[in-house]
């Protein structure tokens, strides 16, 4: 018998599940129309300054990318109001995450975080031989005091993904302070804020996430291009943290981390707050109708600060992911998180019409 040629730790890993692709659906079940509102993906098509720049940057191809991408670190770096050496871009905010648990886990470190919450932490850390110590949810917000005593000597990083998904709600300002109060200095803390732009326009939400990091050197505020700017199709997101942790984290992973097309579109992206803004208020009317629909049915979600909404429908999930799914429209079951939230779902936002489509399936199903 051979040896066992595989990294010890994928013995028991569970790797990311996507969800259904669109052509998958489409060949399955012979469907015209298909709404997939399962990723949190922008449903009105990608910043027109982002598609712009990257038919700009096509005739360069043949040229490797800068690896520190001179002109987008300057000028985002202006934009968010700290210094270039506090910056760090990669292949979205996921490349950026990779890039971070290769920089601190060895193996039996232990990472904190919510249940549920963002699967990269979980799945990254993991394979380099992080224990992953999982702290449930209280209610409808994070377990600040048990996150805080699940900390020990061991803890090398600390995940707070807010708004979190799959729920879409945040921490708030006084949680967020008592974390960066409490937490040891020598403990990782990791901000999530991939939907930070849609989440801004609350007044509830803490802003002061960059102004951490001047604080408390150990920060990692994370941010994405994806979501906000309707580009996750080329992969570009960024971290910001101190100038120490900011040259580790450069120097893991691949060379050439973000290829020329995403740089190009990042940098179209950051002057389209027009295209932003509308995006955020369009968010916001789809999120407003769901919850409108919800109401109609007594069904209850999380309060939602992104372009999601996580919500308890008490009939199984997986039962109403998969009429839907025959329908055309694409759903994220809870049971994907965990037995506990078998009858809630994920819906992405989308426009006014795919929202109605969305709720006339629905009808369709429940009756
Ligand atoms: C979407 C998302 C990200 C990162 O997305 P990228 O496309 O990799 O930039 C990070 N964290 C959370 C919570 C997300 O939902």
């Amino acid at each position: 018998m051979g040896k066992n040629i595989f990294r010890n730790e994928l013995a028991d890993f569970k790797p990311y599940v996507q969800g259904k692709p669109i052509e998958a659906v489409r060949r399955e079940y012979g469907l015209d129309r298909i709404e997939k509102l399962a990723s949190n993906e922008n449903q009105i098509g990608p910043s027109p300054k982002a598609v712009e720049a990257i038919k700009a940057e096509l005739a360069e191809l043949n040229f490797y990318p800068e690896s520190y991408p001179f002109d987008l670190q300057r000028e985002l770096s202006e934009i968010l109001g700290i210094d270039e050496e506090q910056l760090v871009l990669g292949s979205g905010g996921e490349g950026v995450l990779w890039q971070a648990v290769l920089t601190f886990i060895n193996t039996g470190d232990e990472i904190v975080l919510a249940d549920p919450t963002f699967d990269v932490y979980r799945i990254s850390a993991s394979l380099l031989g992080a224990v992953v110590v999982k702290v449930p949810l209280k209610g409808m917000g994070f377990d600040i005091d048990a996150m805080l005593a699940s900390v020990n000597e061991k803890t090398k990083m600390f995940f707070l993904c807010s708004p979190n998904n799959p729920t879409g709600h945040i921490a708030s300002q006084a949680e967020v302070d008592r974390i960066v109060r409490e937490l040891p200095e020598d403990v990782v803390l990791v901000i999530d804020e991939a939907y930070y732009e849609l989440a801004s326009f609350s007044p509830d939400f803490p802003k002061d996430s960059i102004a951490i990091v001047g604080r408390r050197p150990n920060t990692i505020v994370l941010r994405s291009f994806s979501k906000t700017y309707g580009i996750a199709g080329v992969r570009i997101g960024y971290a910001i943290t101190s100038p120490e942790i900011a040259a580790r984290l450069r120097g893991v992973g691949p060379t050439f981390k973000i290829n020329r097309l995403a740089i190009a579109a990042a940098r179209g992206a950051v002057k389209d707050v027009e295209y932003r803004d509308m995006y955020a208020a369009q968010n916001a009317t789809a999120r407003q109708m769901l919850l409108d629909y919800y109401e109609t049915k007594g069904w209850v979600s999380f309060p939602s600060y992104t372009n999601f909404v996580f919500t308890d429908t008490g009939l199984d999930s997986k039962w109403l992911f998969e009429e839907l799914q025959k329908r055309g429209v694409i759903i994220r079951p809870g049971v994907l998180w965990g037995e506990k939230w078998q009858t809630w779902f994920r819906i992405s936002t989308g426009t006014a019409e795919q929202m109605q489509y969305f709720i006339d399936m629905t009808e369709e199903v429940l009756r």
